[in-house]
């Protein structure tokens, strides 16, 4: 496994995102995802299945400290006190004594942020979670909460069609980690022709090629959901390959800003 360094941190580079993963589908495709070798998976209080998760944790028999784990506040659970219940609840659901990251999976009342992070840098001085961080922040907002708190990751939306300059260019600023989500546009790579050419060429899948674009950025860490063996497999095996600086200029050159995830709570996106 490939590592990123952040913050004097180490993250694997591939994560198992896990959102509509739900039930004995979440429990196998997290076991066998560690069994394959994956260290870095994404929940979320939202995506109903931190059980599942900590079922699968504990069945693999990885040492705790070997894992990467990361969950996110849910929308309604901002006010300080829920940040401190929620995050326990989301403890007691993984059967652990700590997550590596918590994120604010999406903003909210911008008034409340401060008091938010305040309540998450509570649970970090208390060993509960390691690093803090935010999700869905554009780069604006993204400052603002470098303002408040020691933010160590804002999760976004990342893929050849949506390339978040805005975002990488704080991250650099900052030394963050950007953890890439949706990064295979799910399903999108494979129907653009460029994405497919440079893969028939290097012997590899549309997917793949993106997702080594992706972690070939410095501070980036991608979270593929997969349900299948193949799948899982398919996304660890990125390393037996290299992108030409020609190649990747012409991944670069696809970014048309293009959002899959967009819900009707989204904030303004400013790039
Ligand atoms: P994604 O990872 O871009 O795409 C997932 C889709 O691609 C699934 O249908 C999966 O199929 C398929 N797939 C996976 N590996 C493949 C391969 N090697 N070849 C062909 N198809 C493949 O989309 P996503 O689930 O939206 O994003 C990934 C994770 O990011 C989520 O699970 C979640 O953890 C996180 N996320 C976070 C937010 C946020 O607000 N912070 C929002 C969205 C997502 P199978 O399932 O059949 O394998």
């Amino acid at each position: 496994m490939r590592y990123v360094s952040v913050q004097g941190e180490r993250v694997p580079a591939v994560g198992l995102g896990t959102w509509r993963l739900v039930g004995d589908d979440c429990r196998r495709a997290v076991l066998e995802g560690l069994e394959l070798g994956y260290r870095h998976i994404d929940t979320a209080q939202g995506y109903g299945n931190e059980s599942q998760v900590g079922e699968a944790m504990r069945s693999a028999l990885v040492a705790r400290e070997e894992l990467f784990i990361t969950t996110k506040i849910d929308n309604h659970n901002h006010e300080p006190k829920r940040v401190r219940s929620s995050t326990e609840e989301s403890l007691r659901a993984l059967g652990s004594e700590y997550v590596d990251l918590l994120l604010i999976h999406w903003p909210g009342d911008r008034q409340q942020l401060p008091f938010t992070l305040e309540a998450m840098q509570r649970l970090r001085d208390d060993g509960k979670v390691r690093f803090i961080g935010v999700s869905n922040f554009p780069p604006a907002l993204l400052r603002e909460a470098l303002r408040h708190a020691p933010v160590f990751c804002d999760q976004v939306e990342f893929h050849p069609f949506l390339a978040q300059p805005g975002v990488m260019e704080v991250a650099r600023e900052h030394d963050l980690l950007v953890t890439a989500y949706s990064p295979l546009a799910r399903g999108k790579v494979p129907q653009d022709t460029t994405m497919r050419q440079i893969a028939e060429r290097k012997g590899k899948a549309p997917g793949q090629v993106a997702l080594r674009w992706l972690i070939d950025q410095e501070r980036v860490a991608v979270i593929p959901k997969a349900s299948s063996r193949e799948h899982l497999q398919a996304n660890l095996d990125l390393f037996d390959f290299e992108l030409s600086d020609e190649e990747r200029e012409r991944i670069d050159a696809l970014d048309r800003a293009e959002r899959i995830i967009n819900p009707p709570f989204a904030p303004d996106w400013d790039r």
